[in-house]
C-alpha cells in the first residue's frame, strides 16, 4: 500500500507554526515512505475563505519546501458531498433537525442544571412527517445531523497508540447547516475516501472528530484510514500557543529573516526524541521522521531554539547557496568572505554589516592610539591567513598586552565592532592598506 496523506488548511487566515507543523508531519511522513502529499484547500466555508489566504498558503508551503503532488479545492466538489449526503439520508443516518440555536442553548442549560451531559436529545428524530411539514410551512429550514451509533469507536493511533472515543457521549454532529453549507466533517471524510488517503495526520484537537468521522467512513462503506494525532504546541512557558499563533505566522517569520530549513527542522523535531539540531535538507528530515519518536506530551515551541537552529543553518550554508542572496544584498565579496562571515550570522541579512566592514569605509573604535601605533609598525607585509597569528604574537612581545587586552583594541580599530568573524580570516579580506588606515584612526 503506498502512502497518501493530505494537508487540509482552511483559507481563513495565514499559516502559522501550528498548522505548518501538521503540514510538515504529513509531508515528511509521505516522503519518508515514498508516498504522496495532497494539498486540499478546505474552503467549504465560502464566506470566510478568501483567495488571498489561499495564495498565501501556497506561497508559504512552497517557500518551506512542502511541495504537493496533487491539489484540490473543496469548494469545487460540492456535488460529490451532496451525493454522499443523499446516501446517508437514504440510510437514515442523516436526519433533519429544526431547532434554533436559542432552543438548543436553552435545552443545554436545563440538562446541565439537572446534572446531565449536554448532549443533543435527538428530539428531531421523533418528529412525525406532519410535524416536519408544519415546521417547514412556518419557514423553518432544517440543518442535518449524522446519527451516531453511540458505541466505542477504536483505532490504533500512530502517536497515541490504541485509542477510543465513546460516541454515546457526543451530540450527533451537524453535517449540513440550514443554509445548505457543508461543515468540515463530511467533506473531509468523502474526500479522504475519494482521494485514497491512507493516513490522516492532524492535531490532537481532532480526536473527538475522529470518533464521529470513523463512523461516517463506515456508514459510507469505506475503510477508515490510519490516524495520527499530534500533541499540541505550547510556548516556552508551558502555556498553550493557540492564542499567540496569530503572531507566529510563516509570512512574518519569513520577513524576520528565518531560514525555511531552520523552521522545518525545528518543527520536525520538537516534541520528538531527536536532538534539536538543524537538518541538512527536507529529504533528510523525511528519512529521519517517525511517529514512534513523537512523545505524547505537548511539544515546546521556543523561539530561542529556532534562532539557534537558524544560526546553524547559516553556518552550514555553502557559498553556491548563499551567492545569489549575497548578490541581492550587494554583499557578494566572494567565497572566502562568505566562509569568514557565515559563522557570525544569526540572520542572513546580518552579512551586510560584515561586507561593510570588509569594504569600508568604517569608523574605527579607538581607545589607545599609542598602542595601535605600535601595532601598526609590526603589521606583516603580506596579509595572508597566517598574518593575524604572527602579528598578534609580535604585538604581545612588544607591548606585553595579552588575551582580550591584546585582541579587543585591534578588533575594534580594524572593524569598528567588538565582536565578529575570526580576525585571521577577516584581515586578508580587508587588506593591508585599509588596516593601516584604521589603525591610525582614519575612516577607511
Ligand atoms: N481544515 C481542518 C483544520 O484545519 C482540517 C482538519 C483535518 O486535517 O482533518 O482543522
Amino acid at each position: 500500500m503506498s502512502v497518501k496523506v493530505r494537508f487540509a488548511p482552511s483559507p481563513t487566515g495565514r499559516l502559522h507554526v501550528g498548522n505548518v507543523r501538521t503540514a510538515l508531519a504529513n509531508w515528511l511522513f509521505a516522503k519518508g515512505q515514498g508516498g504522496k502529499f495532497v494539498l486540499r484547500i478546505d474552503d467549504t466555508d465560502l464566506e470566510r475563505s478568501t483567495k488571498d489566504f489561499e495564495d498565501g498558503i501556497e506561497t508559504d508551503l512552497k517557500w518551506l519546501g512542502l511541495e504537493w503532488d496533487e491539489r484540490y479545492n473543496q469548494s469545487q466538489r460540492f456535488p460529490i458531498y451532496q451525493a454522499a449526503a443523499e446516501r446517508l439520508k437514504a440510510m437514515g443516518r442523516l436526519y433533519p433537525a429544526y431547532e434554533t440555536q436559542e432552543e438548543l442553548d436553552r435545552r443545554r442549560k436545563v440538562q446541565l442544571s439537572r446534572g446531565q451531559p449536554p448532549i443533543y436529545d435527538r428530539a428531531a428524530l421523533k418528529l412525525t412527517k406532519e410535524e416536519r411539514e408544519k415546521l417547514e410551512a412556518e419557514g423553518r429550514r432544517p440543518h442535518w445531523r449524522f446519527r451516531l451509533d453511540g458505541r466505542r469507536v477504536k483505532w490504533d493511533d500512530l502517536v497515541r497508540g490504541p485509542s477510543e472515543v465513546d460516541t454515546a457521549s457526543m451530540s450527533d454532529p451537524v453535517l449540513i447547516r440550514e443554509d445548505g453549507l457543508f461543515l468540515y466533517t463530511l467533506p473531509s471524510v468523502v474526500d479522504d475516501v475519494d482521494m485514497d488517503i491512507t493516513h490522516v495526520i492532524r492535531g490532537e484537537d481532532h480526536v473527538t472528530n475522529t470518533g464521529a468521522q470513523i463512523e461516517i467512513f463506515q456508514a459510507l462503506g469505506a475503510r477508515e484510514p490510519g490516524f495520527a494525532h499530534m500533541p499540541l504546541l505550547v510556548g516556552a512557558d508551558g502555556e498553550a500557543l493557540s492564542k499567540r499563533l496569530g503572531s507566529l505566522s510563516i509570512s512574518e517569520m519569513r520577513e524576520q529573516g528565518f531560514e525555511p530549513l531552520a523552521i522545518t527542522s525545528h518543527l520536525a523535531k520538537i516534541g520528538t526524541s531527536d536532538n534539536l539540531e538543524i537538518g541538512t535538507s527536507m529529504p533528510e528530515l523525511g528519512a529521519g521522521f517517525s511517529f514512534s519518536k513523537m512523545g505524547r506530551a505537548p511539544a515546546r515551541y521556543d523561539t530561542a531554539d529556532l534562532e539557534r537552529l537558524n544560526a546553524q543553518a547559516l553556518h552550514a550554508m555553502d557559498y553556491a547557496a548563499a551567492k545569489p542572496r549575497l548578490a541581492a544584498l550587494d554583499a557578494d565579496l566572494g567565497e572566502a568572505f562568505w566562509h569568514s562571515a557565515r559563522a557570525n550570522l544569526g540572520k542572513f541579512a546580518d552579512v551586510v554589516l560584515w561586507a561593510k566592514v570588509v569594504r569600508g569605509p568604517i569608523t574605527p573604535a579607538v581607545e589607545d592610539q599609542a598602542f595601535l601605533d605600535q601595532a601598526a609598525e609590526l603589521l606583516p607585509e603580506t596579509i595572508d591567513a597566517g598574518a593575524w597569528g604572527a602579528w598578534a604574537e609580535a604585538v604581545k612581545a612588544k607591548t606585553g598586552a595579552k588575551g582580550k587586552g591584546l585582541f579587543m583594541p585591534l578588533r575594534k580599530a580594524i572593524t569598528g565592532e567588538d565582536h565578529g568573524p575570526d580576525m585571521a580570516s577577516l584581515l586578508p579580506l580587508i587588506g593591508r592598506e585599509k588596516i593601516l588606515g584604521r589603525l591610525k584612526g582614519q575612516a577607511a
